[in-house]
């Protein structure tokens, strides 16, 4: 999903609060139509762009010139808040989209921060260690003004980790001394002030948005009253029945980093209902295996920072039993379920008809088109949005944010209660709001209770006038 079609949701969600006489308690249908006018000019425009160059002097190629991005896109419900990410496709627009949906996801879980997102237009495995820090810190320094503890607070994203994050942060201690330093970002590495659990909180939290959908929320609601949306509830349904019926539920997983590698551990060690994860990829290759991967051996072979294997000597080092696939089609493989946890863009007009999966989960922030979106709302496809599933990180990190302030560390056990418990009351106000509804995709639901709550804060702030 890219940034107008982003853009053109948030349009179309806002024109629909506008015509809701019991929208924010104006009664007066003119008076809301203009609050929602003015809200949906402010959340469609964007706060601030800030684009720099990094320039570092490297072995191969001498000095390069390298652009990054921050930008902020609403704060409203709090600071900014959003990763920064490294890779070679990062651009403007991308970033802003990434930065709106943040904002979006925030309000959605209702954490106390704004949106924002951080990019540089770097592939960061054609740096050197010593590269990469001096990229790092001169990120900071680019944007020492616009980022901090009380404004700006970054995190890692896709190509960045804890140990870039950490590196920053030293930056930001040079730079700021005698600041609270440790609240600058998130995701630092537990030694230096980050939250235990903060790595693994996006993936598990992607697989939680599912699998609490099957279990708990489908248990609720066994007899199926209320549902309205009635191919969908089949879909879940009918894999309940499967799982029950003795046949586990297949799962592939695109992109095996930090969401999806744990997202596809979760569903390999998932006790509650029986799964097999029968293909995983990354950028450069699909594992497949009809009877299933065995997902702890992929990841003790990744963990050296190797890709997933992708050649029979390889699979042999792994000790794993797969079939080696082309890169793409981890999307149209035979499974009930597929997680996106790569990168943008990926199911699309062009091949959405391919897709076999009855649920999609995004743990990547849009994967999926708003025309392939809407096509899997007509044929009985789950859709789990972004804003909903990917959100695990983001509310450790606010947990981490916070421990920085009474400077104690939380144990892993009640940061990942305390993420489970959060994202569960977002869960069941989305799934109770979706399944009863008559007309709309689950990102529709996602979106209109975001945009109901920024606009509620805007219109208390006294903004819409
Ligand atoms: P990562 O860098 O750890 O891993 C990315 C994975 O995707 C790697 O396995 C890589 O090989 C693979 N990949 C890259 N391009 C691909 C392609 N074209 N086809 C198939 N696979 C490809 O990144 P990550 O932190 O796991 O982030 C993945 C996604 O999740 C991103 O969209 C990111 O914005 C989103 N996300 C991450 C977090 C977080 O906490 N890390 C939070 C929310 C959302």
């Amino acid at each position: 999903m890219k940034r107008t079609e982003t853009q053109a949701l948030i349009e179309s969600v806002m024109s629909g609060l506008a015509e809701r006489s019991d929208f924010l308690g104006i009664e007066d249908d003119e008076k809301r139509r203009f609050v929602c006018g003015s809200a949906k000019e402010i959340l469609k425009t964007t706060d601030k762009v800030i684009k720099s160059y990094i320039r570092v002097s490297t072995e191969k190629d001498g000095i390069v010139r390298i652009p990054a991005y921050r930008v902020q896109h609403n704060n409203i419900s709090g600071f900014y808040k959003g990763g920064i990410r490294f890779s070679e496709f990062v651009n403007e627009a991308e970033v802003e989209n990434l930065a709106i949906l943040m904002t979006l996801k925030n309000a959605l879980h209702r954490l106390p921060y704004g949106g924002a997102k951080g990019g540089v237009h770097v592939d960061p495995r054609k740096f050197t260690e010593k590269e990469l820090n001096l990229i790092s810190k001169k990120y900071v320094q680019r944007f020492s003004r616009d980022i901090g503890p009380n404004h700006d607070i970054p995190a890692p994203d896709l190509g960045t980790n804890e140990k870039i994050v950490d590196w920053m942060v030293g930056e930001f201690k040079t730079i700021h001394p005698g600041e609270q330093y440790l609240g600058s970002f998130t995701g630092k590495s537990v030694e230096n002030g980050g939250a235990r659990g903060r790595r693994e909180a996006t993936g598990r939290g992607t697989f939680l948005s599912y699998s609490w959908m099957l279990d708990e929320w489908a248990g609720l609601h066994a007899n199926g009253n209320d549902i309205n949306r009635h191919k969908q509830w089949e879909t879940l349904k009918s894999l309940r029945e499967q799982t029950e019926n003795g046949e586990p539920i297949r799962v592939a997983v695109q992109g095996f980093g930090n969401v999806g590698g744990v997202a596809a551990l979760e569903a390999y060690t998932y006790s509650k209902y029986q799964h097999k994860v029968v293909a995983v990829s990354d950028r450069f290759t699909t594992l497949y295996h009809s009877e299933g991967l065995d997902i702890e051996k992929l990841i003790e072979y990744t963990k050296k920072g190797r890709d997933l294997p992708s050649n029979s000597e390889h699979l042999k080092q792994a000790g794993v039993e797969a079939e080696i696939k082309p890169v793409t089609d981890v999307l149209i493989v035979d499974t009930d379920v597929l997680i996106l946890a790569a990168i943008e863009d990926q199911i699309h007009q062009d091949n959405m008809e391919e897709v076999k999966a009855g649920v999609l989960v995004e743990g990547a922030n849009a994967p999926i088109s708003l025309e392939a979106d809407d096509y899997f709302e007509r044929n009985g496809t789950i859709v789990i949005p972004d804003i909903l599933a990917n959100a695990g990180g983001v509310i450790v990190s606010y947990l981490e944010w916070k421990q920085s302030r009474v400077t104690e560390l939380f144990t892993e056990e009640e940061i990942i209660a305390d993420m489970s418990k959060q994202m569960i009351e977002t869960l069941k106000n989305v799934y109770d709001s979706y399944f009863s509804s008559v007309d709309q995709t689950m990102r529709n639901t996602c979106f209109t209770l975001s945009l109901e709550r920024l606009t509620g804060l805007l219109y208390r702030h006294g903004k819409l006038f």
